[in-house]
């Protein structure tokens, strides 16, 4: 008998299932019973078009069997089965794979990683086994042929018996070797839970014989042992099933049997597309934000099936980053098996699924805002801050999507608020959308800034996460009303006589201001009359794009490098300590130094900002005291 050598690029990946790390070798059963599905859709789609065969869906199955005294395992299937040729084409040779080309460029070492997560086909078998024998009878041929391989140093095809038509793959397990044991893949329990873990979906039976125990005829004490074929795997997904078959129970069941979350699904989403693309999934929003969510360990991504085969766990492609907290999977018989990453991410048929998911996870959240605001609340309570990330990252890309979906508290309605509910009430002589930055709610309704749009009735959103104002300043506008800060310095406020008033002010005391802004040069680039302010004598406002809350953000992140918003100190030219700075300013320089940096101080107190020189300001306090 002639031994014949593999091809070099079936050698290397050999190779490589050899070295496999032990973790993932149980995945060897996953891809000898997808194998084996695929042979018996083939026998089955045959039929379909020819009328000499009847596809009795009774006699089509695979069955997986231990032999713990052999040390083999047979997968059988009663599919196509394989002609000579096509063991020495399909079995010698990997022409077609599709994550080859790409595992080339991956070192062997490095690869090992990969295989847990793409479908490897035949050549796993040998991650668990030392021989491999094929034993194959096509429909198309009256011999049988047995197929023997060791490994990488090649194979053997010879004729052979075998009845029926189909495949009988036989693995003979390794042995144990020191910190590795091989005796699992010959366990029927550890067996049957690969299966269900795995190809629970398959849609044809898996049968084992396993194990039981029964009372002895004729006596009530002892028992005996004995075997019973069993169909291990369910064959009909939850998620082909009828929707309306399905209880909230149900879903919550597969969301906890598939470990997506230790909480309670607050909502799921079961999608069966059917257009032209099609696939099925069942998405769910989890109700609590995992422990890891906003950390860099959490990983995004869907379970990805193809055709009832699970080939990936987490699918980062199928979900935006602004959706990142969904889980759930999906299953297309669109995609191929043998999908690498690579390829996953210019998969034509796979943007198109997630494009799809994206829009109906949104309509979703959409609806459930519309339909039952208390739980949308709870959402947004918990993901909100990921759909404000969505809204700022990739240059607002996402924005327009996403817009509807953010919530922000109102000065008004003490509560969260859409946009749209915001920009609705607006009355008519409103021109912006006003919001207000600070550490919290509390904080913010004291800001001396957001004395005069409360004073006009009009509504402030508070904004209290470092997000908040970069999402909003991306945004720009909501239907076409623009938004503008309480601190910033056209309010859009004024009637023409109360601006040309405050001008007026600032002439009058341009040499009283002017003095005080070279005090606090550095600090801030102007002191002038404020228009907003009404009961409290100073606060802080900024000019151009950065803001203080902005500032404060950047430079609490690492390798910040200092950013200052240019800030105004703004007073109360109303206010009866204006006049003492105007005494002070005739009078005693001294004093009018001490002043101005005790207000710009207290200005900065009420911003949140740090005192640079705390002692100092101490000092100055009791300075007056005395
Ligand atoms: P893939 O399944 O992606 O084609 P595999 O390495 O898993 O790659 O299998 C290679 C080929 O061997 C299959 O395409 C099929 O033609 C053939 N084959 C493998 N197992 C069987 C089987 N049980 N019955 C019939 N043909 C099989
Ligand atoms: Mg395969």
């Amino acid at each position: 008998m002639e031994k014949k050598q593999f091809q070099a690029e079936s050698k290397r990946l050999l190779e490589m299932m050899v070295n496999s790390i032990y973790s993932q070798k149980e995945i060897f059963l996953r891809e000898l019973i997808s194998n084996a599905s695929d042979a018996i859709d083939k026998i089955y789609y045959k039929a379909l078009t020819d009328n000499n065969l009847v596809f009795n869906k009774d006699s089509y199955y695979i069955k997986v069997t231990p032999d713990k005294d052999q040390r083999t395992l047979t997968i059988r299937d009663t599919g196509i089965g394989m002609t000579k040729e096509e063991l020495e084409e399909h079995l010698g040779v990997i022409a077609k794979s599709g994550s080859l080309a790409f595992k080339k460029e991956v070192d062997v070492t490095d690869g090992h990683n990969l295989i847990g997560q793409f479908g490897v086909g035949f050549y796993s078998a040998f991650m668990v086994a030392d021989v491999v024998t094929v034993i194959s009878k096509s429909i198309y041929s009256d011999q049988a042929y047995k197929w023997v391989s060791a490994g990488a140093d090649g194979y053997t095809i010879e004729p052979c018996e075998k009845e029926t038509v189909g495949t009988d793959i036989i693995l003979k397990i390794k042995e144990n070797v020191e910190d590795e044991s091989f005796d699992e893949f010959l366990d029927e329990y550890r067996l049957k839970a690969i299966i269900k873990k795995y190809s629970d979906f398959i849609r044809y039976p898996i049968k084992m014989d396993i194990t039981t125990s029964r009372l002895k005829e004729g006596s009530d004490t002892e028992y005996e042992e004995y075997q019973e074929e069993q169909i291990v795997n369910s064959m009909v997904p939850i998620w082909r099933k009828n929707k309306s078959e399905l209880t909230d129970e149900d879903y919550h069941k597969f969301y906890t049997e598939k470990r997506y979350g230790y909480d309670k699904p607050l909502q799921h989403i079961h999608i069966n597309a059917d257009g032209a693309i099609v696939y099925q999934a069942i998405l769910y929003i989890p109700e609590t934000i995992p422990f890891d969510y906003y950390s860099k360990e959490y990983e995004k991504g869907l379970e990805l099936y193809v055709n009832g085969v699970l080939i990936m766990n987490k699918c980062a492609e199928l979900l935006p980053d602004h959706f990142s907290f969904v889980k759930g999977m999906v299953d297309s018989e669109s995609l191929s098996l043998n999908i690498s990453r690579e390829i996953l991410q210019q998969d034509r048929q796979l943007k198109l699924i997630a494009k799809n998911i994206a829009s109906k996870i949104k309509s979703q959240l959409q609806s459930m805002l519309k339909n039952d605001r208390e739980k949308y609340e709870q959402f947004y309570n918990a993901f909100g801050r990921q759909l404000k990330f969505g809204v700022y990252n990739d240059f607002g890309m996402h924005k327009d999507a996403l817009q509807d979906l953010l919530m922000f508290y109102s000065s008004m309605e003490k509560k969260l608020v859409t946009l749209d509910e915001y920009v609705s009430r607006m009355p008519e002589d409103q021109k912006y959308i006003y919001y207000a930055s600070g550490e919290s709610v509390e904080r913010i309704s004291k800001l001396p800034q957001i004395e005069l749009v409360t004073e006009k009735g009009y509504e402030i959103l508070y904004l209290t996460e470092d997000i908040d104002e970069f999402a909003i300043k991306m945004l720009q506008n909501y239907k076409e009303k623009e938004f503008r800060s309480v601190s910033s310095g056209d309010l859009g406020i004024d009637t023409d006589e109360a601006k040309s008033d405050t001008d007026a002010d600032d002439n009058e005391n341009k040499t009283l201001f002017d003095y005080m802004t070279s005090q606090l040069s550095g600090k801030v680039t102007k002191v002038k009359a404020s228009k907003r302010l009404k009961t409290h004598p100073v606060c802080l406002s900024t000019e151009g794009e950065l803001t203080i809350e902005m500032e404060k953000v950047l430079n609490s992140m690492p390798n910040a490098s200092g950013v200052k918003a240019d800030k105004v100190l703004e007073i109360n030219v109303d206010h009866s300590v204006f006049r003492s700075l105007k005494e002070a300013f005739e009078t005693d320089k001294e004093k009018l130094n001490l002043y101005t940096a005790l207000l710009y101080n207290q200005a900065c107190l009420i911003e949140g900002l740090p005192i640079e020189d705390p002692v100092e300001f101490t000092n100055d306090i009791c300075k007056i005291m005395v």
